[in-house]
């Protein structure tokens, strides 16, 4: 007997009838004698749809409001698991974030956990039911406001309640049949991965492969929790998300990931004198905005430009920050351009392989696509271009680091 943590993504519960095909699996996983929690997201396009909603009404929702509308998604979703399982004869019991004990900081739309009193999931895997937890919520421990985990959050639910219940397995359900070499609808012969190590996943994670959200990644490696995302339609063995071991450096780019949620700011004629990136970069930070990569140009009598990216979604909150912060710093001014894209490398074995970015910013030239930013970590190679171009670069540098038809790229020089 093991205790099972199992995921499902929105596509997974789109409609009753897959809500109820959802139940049959969780059924079937309790008839075999294991204890489950379920977690479960917002039914397909709900919280796009609220999100609409309230963007009718202003560009910036208030963000505490905010959480109070996203989190009705999986409050419904949860519900209606555990009303079918109920019908069904199994006993199940549904929970909020804030019943299953995920308390976390107040950063609205966007908060982290700080720790899972999860007392009641618990008491119900002792009285024998399964617990069905709305994903994506918790609960802010000073305000006791609603808070939400930001975008495919329930992934990092999920991951983190098994890692409180010490659960033997976390099973990500979603709508393909694993972690692929680059998102399968862009590139249809892209290959199911058996295995990826948390490394890897966490940079294709945060460079946009959203099959799991970040955190949910990082808390996977923080205590050992082996990851299964697999599909939810079918009962093939998906992807194990595992820790790093020495063949998988044989390969040399595992992944070839992509993100349009992206935006540029330059700040225009910015004074060259120490001090200037924190009085930019301060108040940024304390809006609770993440910024990714930043160039700063060659000084020109003492002026230079600074260019930063930030998620697109968080474009319109920066905007506000800039026309604050802006004339402070004695600039010229502030430019934005919201139709970019990030295209990415990832894999393990570019730590023994000079060349790889070289062989990327070759293969991007190749097809004419202009290369507007570049950043690399020991394991990735980021590069910012226009995004009409992102379908077109996807495949290009999968064909060109993983194959044609999808083989390994294995030996591959770089
Ligand atoms: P869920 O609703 O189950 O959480 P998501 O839409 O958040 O599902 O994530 C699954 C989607 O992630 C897939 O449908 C796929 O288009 C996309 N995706 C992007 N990159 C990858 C990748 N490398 N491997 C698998 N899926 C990917
Ligand atoms: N419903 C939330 C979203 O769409 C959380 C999730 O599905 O993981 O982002
Ligand atoms: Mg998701």
């Amino acid at each position: 007997m093991a205790l099972v943590v199992q995921k499902y993504g929105g596509t997974s519960v789109g409609t009753v009838e897959k809500i109820k095909s959802v139940a049959r699996r969780v059924a079937k996983t309790k008839d075999a004698g294991n204890d489950v929690v379920v977690v479960i997201s917002a039914m397909a396009g709900e919280t796009d749809r609220l999100i609409s909603l309230a963007k009718e009404i202003t560009e910036m929702p208030d963000e505490r409001e905010m959480d109070m509308l996203l989190s009705s998604g999986e409050r419904v979703s949860s519900a209606l698991l555990a009303i079918t399982l109920k019908a069904m004869d199994y006993p199940a019991r549904s929970f909020t974030g804030r019943q299953a004990g995920f308390i976390t900081d107040g950063v609205h739309t966007k908060a982290r956990i700080k720790k899972i009193e999860a007392q009641q999931v618990r008491d119900a895997l002792a009285r024998g039911e399964i617990a069905v937890v709305a994903g994506f919520q918790g609960v802010d421990e000073l305000s006791h406001d609603v808070t939400t985990l930001g975008r495919g959050g329930s992934d990092t639910t999920a991951v983190a309640l098994a890692a409180a219940l010490q659960a033997d397995v976390c099973e990500i359900y979603t709508d393909v049949e694993g972690v692929y070499t680059a998102d399968p609808r862009i590139v249809p012969h892209a290959r199911k991965l058996d295995r990826v190590c948390f490394e890897e996943m966490m940079e294709m994670a945060s460079a946009g492969a959203k099959v799991l959200q970040v955190r949910s990644v990082e808390m996977g490696m923080k205590y050992g929790i082996p990851i299964h995302v697999r599909s939810t339609f079918t009962d093939k063995e998906g992807t194990m998300v595992v820790p790093f071991s020495e063949e998988m450096e044989a390969v040399l780019v595992s992944g070839v990931t992509h993100d349009k949620n992206q935006a540029k700011i330059t700040v225009m004629g910015v004074p060259d004198r120490p001090g200037i990136a924190k009085a930019l970069f301060t108040p940024i930070a304390d809006a609770a905005i993440n910024v990714d990569m930043i160039i700063q140009n060659v000084s020109q009598d003492g002026l230079t430009d600074i260019s930063f990216t930030v998620a697109r979604t968080d474009l319109p909150k920066a905007i506000e920050v800039m026309k604050e912060v802006v004339p402070t710093l004695g600039a010229k001014g502030f430019t934005t351009n919201a139709d970019i894209a990030k295209v990415s490398i990832v894999g393990v074995g570019m730590r023994s392989h000079p060349g790889v970015a070289a062989k990327m910013f070759e293969t991007l030239a190749n097809e004419g696509i202009n290369i507007l930013m570049i950043s690399t970590s020991e394991i990735k190679v980021s590069c910012v271009i226009e995004d009409k171009y992102t379908e077109l670069a996807v495949r290009a540098l999968h064909d060109a680091f993983i194959g044609e038809r999808g083989s390994s790229g294995k030996g591959e020089e770089g």
